[in-house]
Parts: C-alpha cells; structure tokens; sequence
C-alpha cells in the first residue's frame, strides 16, 4: 500500500462521490472495451496479498454505461476504479472470492494458498487507481490494495482476445450493454458430446426462464454458449477415485467437499469466457453425480445429468447473480461458524439484532410475529437424520439412484412440514439459516436457498435477483 497516496485519495473521494455516484459521464472516461485485470491473490487465515498477473483487453464492454456504480453492497470484496488525476469513483463492483472461502477452511491455518482472480471494468482513457476493498469484523469495507493502471502502459495489452472457439446462442434480446448478458460454459464434453451440450443449456435455460423473477424479466437477457470440447467424458472426481483432466479444469472436491465442483484454472476460464460479451457465467459439467457452486460474480457450476440438476442451477446462480446466501443449515459443509456479534451482508439472511429494523421489512404484512414460529424441531430432527443417511450411502459409494431416491424421500417429508404451517406463504424471520441452526434467520418458510422442494425463491431473493438485473438493463 502506498502510504502517501492513500489518506489523499481517501479524502478526494468522499468529496467527489455524491457528485459522481449515479452519474459517471461514460464517454469522458471510457471506450467500449472490457479492461481485465488478471491478479494473484494469496495469504493465510489471517493474511493476504495481491499481486497483478496481466492486464488485457477482454472484449467490447457488455455491461451498463449508465450504472457504473455499484450500491449493492454485497459481496466479501469490493473494488474501484478512480480517475487518478481527480479521484472521482468511475465504477465499482462488489464479489467473492475463491480465496475467500479458502480463507475460513482449517487448512488455511496451516498453510499458504494462492489463487487467480480477475475484476473486469470499462476501458479506461486515463490513467486510473483501482482500490481493493474487503469487509472488517463490523462488515464495512477497508481497503486493503491499490494499484495504478496507466492504459497507455507496455504493461496493458490491448489486443483482441481470438479465442477461435465455436459459440452459439440460447437467445439474444438486445445490445450487450442493455442487457444482462450470460456465458455459459461446458465441462467434460467430448466432440461427439456437443449436441448434448446444446441441449443441456436449452433445457437447464429453460428452467432457470421458467422461475421468477427470470420469467417475467426474460427480455432483458442475453444468454450465449462457448464451445470448449474434451478429450475425455465427464471431469475429475478425487472422491470415488475417478482422475481426469479437461479443458477448464472443473473438479469436485474443492475444499475436500465431495459435492463441491469448483475450478481454480481462473486465467483459462476468463479466456475462453470473453469468446462472447458477457456479465455473468455457468459451467455445465457433463456429470450425473450431484454437485456444484457458486460465487458471486465469478461464476456457478452444476452437474448436467443428476436428477436435481435443474435445482442446482437455479440454486448456484441465485449465489453468483446475486450474492444470496444458502438458506440451509443442516447439511455438513466446509465452512466454520463462529459467535454472532455482527449482521450478515447477505439480503436474504439475518441475526436479527436490531428486531425494529428487520432488513426485509417492508415484505413483512403486519400482524406476522417476528421471530415467526415454525415447525423447526420436526424440520431439524427430520433433515438431521435425512443428513447421516446421505453421508453413509456417500461413504457406501452406491450409484447416484440410490442417493436421488434418499431426496425424493426428504423433499416429500418435509414438504408435509413446511407447506402447511400457521406462517407458510408469509414473510417473518424464520429461525434458521446461512449454515446455522440458532441464531440466523432467513425471511419464508421455504425458497430455492433453502430446500429442494419448490422451484421458487421467496419474495426477499426475487427482489434481490431483480436489483442486480436492474444494474445491468437501466
Ligand atoms: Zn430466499
């Protein structure tokens, strides 16, 4: 961190930022190319460093040149671009990391990781500092890197990226930057497997257009496909013992979580990626067994064949597209918990400390308790055992059959607990939620974050999911 530089930005930019914040004059500062920023991020549980890869052009610009400010506030990150002559904020976006998660799993305590990562915004004219910010234990963000950008640099390369990969269209409804634009990329499919691939993305699109708020905003997207064929059929899958290496490198077991498909390959990705404008991504992954993630605004993954499939994609993308949190609580996942002193960031979870001030309520109909009752020791008791069956045919290393029937089963029985409660259909805050039994609450008594049971979410994450479509469509 530069040390002079630093308090005088700081300063500029809270004189500037009511000026510039909505309205960032696009063509004083930018030309319609994607400025990619590709970096090595790395550290411990307790530390971390930046460290610039490459800098690249990425594409002609496909998000707004209107809204260029970020106002979210969601994410574990959050960066921006400032002119450097002035200090005025020209664009800013929150996201998650890789690295961020790393960062709260045990082996981050006992050893260094590193991981690639890549923030893209419009092509500056000038030159610009870009600010990397990351959430205090109060959630406010600090920054914690700087770095300059001169675009007229040897160290910035402008060439177009001609990736020469094959792409296709799912459906375009307008100018990248008007729309909400989406890449989707596949994993583990053969040549002889590309039909299969159009086909997965035709009908796991159509799931995700057939569940709101994409149903009625279906317009204001843009969907296209970047063709990256395999040598071999499926990816990697350190669990059942099954190695394999494919183009973009997907693999179950990231953070040594069975179901947990994730790729670290981030420079190979972005690459292939920027084949097409695009603001958000999905890897297909040619795979049955159950599995997959997200991140918000990296990207989300989903295995194709399982009989969940269609869940799990509009599940992972509510995490990508809109930093949604799981609503669950009762499965095993890598992730520690500790004391609740502070709100979560998340729009769909809360600790509810401060009760008067819910963050969701206006969804709340007066008269609706706050904490809301429910069914939650029939639930728990239910999902718990449900959870140690799982884990037994997981170890028993049955077929995929076995392990559907097993959710088939859950999906009935606690459908029967949540469908018909005194609360169901209400927004309150539900005890339960963000991976913990106490102490977080999340807004209905069911939603995609929460159970496989419906392919709906619940009012507080369509609104969500609708804010970001916003940002990119205005
Ligand atoms: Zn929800």
């Amino acid at each position: 961190m530069k040390k002079l530089f630093l308090p005088f930005i700081l300063i500029l930019s809270l004189n500037l930022q009511a000026q510039f914040t909505s309205n960032v004059d696009f063509k004083k500062y930018f030309e319609n190319s994607t400025m990619r920023l590709d970096y090595f991020h790395n550290g411990t549980a307790t530390e971390e460093h930046f460290a610039v890869d490459r800098i690249l052009n990425d594409g002609s610009w496909s998000g707004s040149k209107s809204i260029l400010i970020d106002d979210l506030n969601q994410g574990l990150y959050f960066f921006e671009v400032l002119d450097k002559e002035s200090g005025a904020i020209l664009f800013s976006r929150g996201f998650s990391s890789i690295f961020g998660e790393w960062q709260s799993i045990p082996e981050a305590k006992e050893k260094w990781g590193t991981f690639h990562e890549s923030i893209r915004f419009p092509w500056p004219l000038n030159p610009v500092m870009v600010l990397m910010k990351k959430r205090d234990d109060k959630n406010n963000f600090v920054t914690i890197w700087e770095t300059e950008i001169d675009p007229k640099a040897r160290y910035v390369n402008p060439a177009k990226n001609g990736s020469g990969l094959a792409s296709f269209d799912y459906m375009v409804n307008g100018p990248a930057n008007e729309k909400l634009d989406i890449v989707v990329l596949g994993d583990g499919y053969t040549k002889g497997e590309m039909q299969k691939f159009h086909d997965d993305v035709f009908r796991l699109c159509d799931a995700l257009f057939a569940v709101e708020p994409y149903r009625s905003r279906k317009t204001d997207f843009n969907v296209r496909a970047v063709e990256t064929p395999s040598m071999t059929t499926g990816v990697n899958r350190p669990h059942p013992g099954i190695f394999k290496r494919t183009p973009l490198s997907v693999s179950y077991s990231s953070f040594d979580s069975e179901r947990y498909a994730l790729t670290y390959d981030n420079r190979t990705v972005r690459d292939v990626a920027s084949t097409v404008p695009y603001d958000f991504m999905f890897i297909l992954i040619n795979e049955e067994t159950y599995g997959g993630g997200g991140i918000y605004r990296l990207y989300s993954t989903v295995a194709a064949d399982n009989k969940f499939s269609e869940y799990i994609f509009v599940h992972e993308f509510g995490h990508h597209l809109a930093g949604l949190a799981d609503e669950y609580y009762t499965s095993d996942v890598s992730y520690q918990s500790t004391e609740i002193t502070v709100e979560p960031y998340e729009v769909n979870i809360t600790a509810l400390l401060d009760k008067e001030n819910l963050k969701w309520k206006q969804f709340v109909k007066p008269g609706t308790p706050i904490p809301t009752p429910w069914e939650k020791e029939k639930y728990d008791s239910l999902s718990y055992e449900i959870q140690k069956e799982r884990r037994k045919l997981r170890a028993a290393k049955v077929p995929e059959s076995e392990v559907e029937a097993l959710f088939e089963r859950e999906k009935q029985e606690t459908s029967a607990i949540l469908d018909n409660m005194k609360y169901t259909g209400k927004v309150g805050a539900f005890e339960g939620g963000g991976y913990l039994q106490y102490g977080y609450y999340r807004p209905y008594d069911d939603c995609i974050m929460f159970t496989r049971n419906k392919q709906e979410f619940c009012p507080v994450c369509q609104d969500a999911i609708s804010r970001v479509i916003n940002q990119y469509t205005k």
